[in-house]
């Protein structure tokens, strides 16, 4: 039978208040291997509450930044020595593969919480000596108070990370709502963050629908920031919740990436880091090259390639270590990509490779497809400008720089994209005019802690990792000290006479 698991509500284990559950699904064979409270409004306003306590009366709202950093420490090293079962798991709710989860999610996210833990001390506010002679001012950097944070379920573990680190480190207490798909590894995240030792209500987990849970976290007069990283439409309706109450909100969404390939390339590279970037986590990755833009001096050359490279991608059980690729995330995943699979064929695409679900037994019962790439693409196809979130690619030719750049930047996205050319002026002048938040030449994917991750136009706004992104979960406050001990007007300005 599969288990029942609780929310995480001011340090302690509850159901949902109306008693409900739903289950949750192995996407690999469709079993049911859990299930989580079906949260609501009632659910929601306890954990803001419990949130609201510990940032306003609690020891949260008063620790030191070196005490933040322990605690923070504390959790990487626990989820260090869980990497394992951590993995596991986050593959039988996801299905993304265990290479994937061991060598990449779970690693990445312990970097992540060191990283925020060094930076909870880093924080700079300047002073501003010039006053000197009638007072002097200076800058605070204040937690921002509760932040209600929203996970996809795309990477479920890593994405609570990199919303808990900055809050906590620069002193925040969070509400955190996991994608109702995939909640496991983050109710497994609050147990550590309890055995961890954080006070009770620094963060709190309320799984569950997100149209309730989501809407009452941004309604809520206690909720002072909303993180969200998921679509672009939920971001919208997020967004205009929050207008009404001036809510800050941080906006991670989604994309439509760019993989430019010109004829000065290294088109063998070129197709193994097409393959490698286009197929990964099934293709659900928000940063996911997608688009293939590829000059037409060797458009042919590179389409046989990346055929080549796609034939070799296993598919299969994700908790294999030779699977390449696992399902996607549920059957309505699968149903939205094969209904951009049949629109690329009506609108005239070519498929090169792939193009429906996979064959054999050992595929009947879960939400697989098949890597796909679509060749002949041409810039007004759907399958070429919205984001299909499956592994599914477009092939589309270019003659000039200046028409790669103009068909590059011709989506409302703007979240990654990369360059592929030896010719090092061509790079620069790319990095400059692709209006994304991250241009990678001759890679595509490498991220790290030290730096922001984010997107341009309708991919939000808000930078993920970096000290950038501790810095988005804080408020700026000038503080003016008057040192004359004299009665000035309250009106009075300093300018330069004053000095
Ligand atoms: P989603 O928008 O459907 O869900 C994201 C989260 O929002 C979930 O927890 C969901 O329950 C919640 N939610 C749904 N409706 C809500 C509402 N009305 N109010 C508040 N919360 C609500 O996204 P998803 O399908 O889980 O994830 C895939 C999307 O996430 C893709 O568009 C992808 O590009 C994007 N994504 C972006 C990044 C990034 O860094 N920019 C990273 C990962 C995923």
């Amino acid at each position: 039978m599969a288990e029942k698991l609780l929310n995480y509500v001011g340090g302690r284990w509850v159901a949902a208040a109306s008693g409900e559950t739903y289950p949750v699904v192995n996407p690999a064979n469709g079993t049911t291997i859990g299930a989580v409270p079906k949260g609501g409004v009632v659910d929601t306003e306890a954990a803001i509450d419990a949130a609201r306590d510990a940032f306003d009366a609690g020891p949260w709202g008063r620790s030191t930044p070196g005490e933040r950093a322990g605690y923070l420490l504390k959790l990487a090293d626990l989820l260090d020595a869980n990497a394992d079962r951590l993995a596991v798991l986050e593959v039988s709710n996801q299905g993304k593969t265990i290479k994937q989860a061991r060598d990449g999610d779970v690693p990445f996210s312990v970097d992540n919480l060191r990283f925020f833990a060094g930076a909870a001390r880093s924080l700079t506010a300047a002073a501003a000596g010039e006053y000197a002679s009638t007072g002097t001012s200076f800058l605070r950097r204040e937690p921002v108070g509760v932040v209600g944070s929203i996970t996809p379920w795309n990477y479920p573990l890593m994405m609570a990370v990199w919303k808990l680190g900055p809050a906590l480190a620069a002193g925040n207490t969070t509400v955190l709502k996991p994608a109702s798909l995939t909640p496991l590894t983050t109710i497994e995240l609050a147990k550590l963050i309890e055995k961890a030792g954080f006070p009770p209500g620094v963060v709190n987990v309320v799984t569950g629908p997100g149209s309730v849970i989501g809407e009452a976290l941004v309604s809520s007069p206690k909720v002072d920031m909303v993180s969200l990283t998921g679509d672009t439409a939920t971001g919208r309706k997020i967004f205009e919740s929050a207008a009404k109450a001036i809510k800050r909100v941080h906006l991670e969404l989604g994309g439509k990436a760019p993989f430019v390939v010109f004829e000065d390339a290294d088109v063998d590279a070129a197709a193994k880091g097409a393959a490698a970037a286009g197929f990964v986590n099934s293709g659900q990755d928000c940063t996911q090259a997608c688009r293939f833009l590829v000059h037409e001096d060797v458009y042919d050359g590179f389409a046989k390639k990346l055929v080549a490279e796609t034939k070799t991608v296993r598919l299969g059980d994700p908790q294999d270590r030779k699977t390449d690729m696992g399902p996607l995330v549920s059957e309505a995943q699968r149903e939205k990509v094969e209904k951009y699979v049949e629109l690329g064929k009506k609108a005239g695409a070519r498929v090169l490779i792939g193009g429906g679900r996979p064959d054999g037994k050992s595929f009947a019962s879960g939400f697989y497809h098949e890597p796909t790439v679509f060749g002949d693409c041409d810039p007004d196809m759907r399958i070429v400008r919205e984001e299909i979130f499956g592994p599914v690619l477009t092939l589309e030719r270019f003659g000039s720089e200046a028409q790669a750049v103009e068909r590059a930047n011709d989506v409302i996205y703007g979240l990654y994209s990369s360059v592929w050319t030896r010719n090092v002026a061509r790079a620069m002048r790319l990095s400059r005019a692709l209006r994304f938040g991250a241009v990678e030449v001759n890679d595509h994917l490498p991220l790290v802690s030290e730096m922001p991750h984010g997107g341009y136009k309708q991919s939000g706004f808000g930078k993920d990792l970096s000290l950038h992104s501790l810095e988005e979960y804080t408020n700026l406050k000038h503080v003016y000290v008057d040192v004359t001990e004299s009665q000035r007007k309250p009106w009075h300005y300093i300018t330069y006479g004053d000095l």
